[in-house]
């Protein structure tokens, strides 16, 4: 059984995570530990200047603190109109979900429907601190960004997350079927594989 830490405090990322870990097939590989578990307190700084960045940075501060290999993640809401923003800067974008929701509809005042392409994207990484092998992967979840915000479920952007396909706005979507199209999941699906191809 392989132990891996997720760096994350997130109670909705670490129940999203160890279900898709279970649907995959790996349950009985990989067990899935959270820093909780551990009785671990650390908080990294997100310094970088890329997804990928921010993500490793977590990786290796939580793997190089607990001798653990360790999976972590950053995502963030992606705007074509705003040349890539909120980006990195998705949770610092506002105080509030609804500051930062308002602020993304304020700032496409004006732009119509069609050029309103959004995607969330998910960088995943597993670092191992002792072979230090290190695998990336990326998902995405592409859609349009709503006049106004429609749907109570998910959190963050989900509100103003529409995605034509099904009609609906990422926060009128259930738990499961999030998990199935979310850039996390779709991130996760990836690196799971990879990893058992390679420690
Ligand atoms: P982090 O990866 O925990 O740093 O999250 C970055 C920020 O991106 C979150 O605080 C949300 O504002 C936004 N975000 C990331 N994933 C989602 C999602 O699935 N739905 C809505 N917002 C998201």
């Amino acid at each position: 059984m392989l132990r891996i830490l997720l760096a994350t405090n997130n109670a909705g990322k670490l129940k999203e995570m160890a279900q898709i870990v279970k649907e995959e097939g790996f349950g009985k590989k990989i067990q899935l530990v959270a820093p909780k578990d551990l009785n671990l307190d650390l908080d990294v700084d997100e310094t970088g200047s890329t997804f990928f960045e921010n993500a490793y940075l977590k990786a290796k501060a939580f793997a190089d603190k607990t001798g653990l290999p360790t999976i972590a993640d950053d995502s963030g809401l992606v705007v074509d109109a705003l040349d890539g923003k909120p980006g990195i800067y998705s949770a610092r974008w506002g105080k509030t979900d609804k500051d930062r929701i308002n602020k993304v509809l304020e700032s496409l005042k004006g732009v119509p429907f069609d050029k309103r392409q959004a995607a969330f994207v998910a960088v995943m990484v597993f670092y191992h601190p002792k072979t230090l092998t290190t695998i990336k992967t990326v998902g995405k979840m592409e859609g349009f960004i709503s006049d106004k915000p429609i749907g109570q479920g998910g959190f963050g952007y989900d509100p103003i997350m529409f995605i034509p396909a099904l009609g609906k706005t990422v926060a009128q979507l259930t738990p499961a079927q999030k998990n199935q199209l979310s850039h996390r999941g779709k991130a996760l699906r990836e690196l799971l594989p990879l990893i058992m191809e390679q420690i």
